[in-house]
């Protein structure tokens, strides 16, 4: 059944960049299925709407849970990385504050490989980040924010 809710998420991601425009071949290549595969989706074939049902539950989630359930499912990091990025559609802002001891916790938490240290303080890429607040709330020194953005015309 994991198997099938996992299908059921990248079905979801699948459609969403099907909408944006992708051509079947890029979306096979972004989600490591092949094309065949990605063709069925897209036709509503091979794929149970219970499994669709519970994968959309699943991205309602607050994002850390989707991130969490997600890599669960999947087992592969990369993969939960993408569909993460393809699915929450939000945006997000990190502000680190000058208290960072650069411990390196938060750089372990991400899942989405988001943090670097450099010179011994956290540096966090606000375009990779789904917005999880796993780096914020294991901070030791409280040191990190992460704000949601408002994007114009959304
Ligand atoms: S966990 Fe906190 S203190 Fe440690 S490197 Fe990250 S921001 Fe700095
Ligand atoms: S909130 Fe923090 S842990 Fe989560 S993706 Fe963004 S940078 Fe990584």
């Amino acid at each position: 059944m994991p198997k099938h809710i996992a299908s059921g998420l990248k079905y979801l991601a699948a459609v969403k960049l099907r909408e944006k425009g992708y051509f079947q071949k890029d979306i096979a290549n972004k989600l490591g299925m092949d094309r065949s595969t990605v063709s069925h989706y897209l036709n509503g074939r091979n794929l149970s709407w219970n499994s669709i049902e519970v994968a959309e539950s699943i991205t309602n989630c607050c994002n850390r849970d989707f991130l969490h359930v997600t890599y669960s499912l999947t087992g592969d990091l990369e993969n939960t990385q993408t569909i993460v990025d393809i699915l929450i559609e939000e945006e997000f802002k990190a502000n680190v504050k000058d208290t960072c001891i650069g411990c390196g916790v938060c750089v372990d938490v991400c899942l989405m490989n988001n943090i670097s240290i450099v010179d011994l303080k956290c540096h966090i890429n606000n375009a990779g980040c789904c917005g999880c607040l796993d780096c914020q709330i294991n901070c030791p020194t409280h040191s990190i924010q992460i704000l949601e953005v408002q994007i114009p015309n959304k």
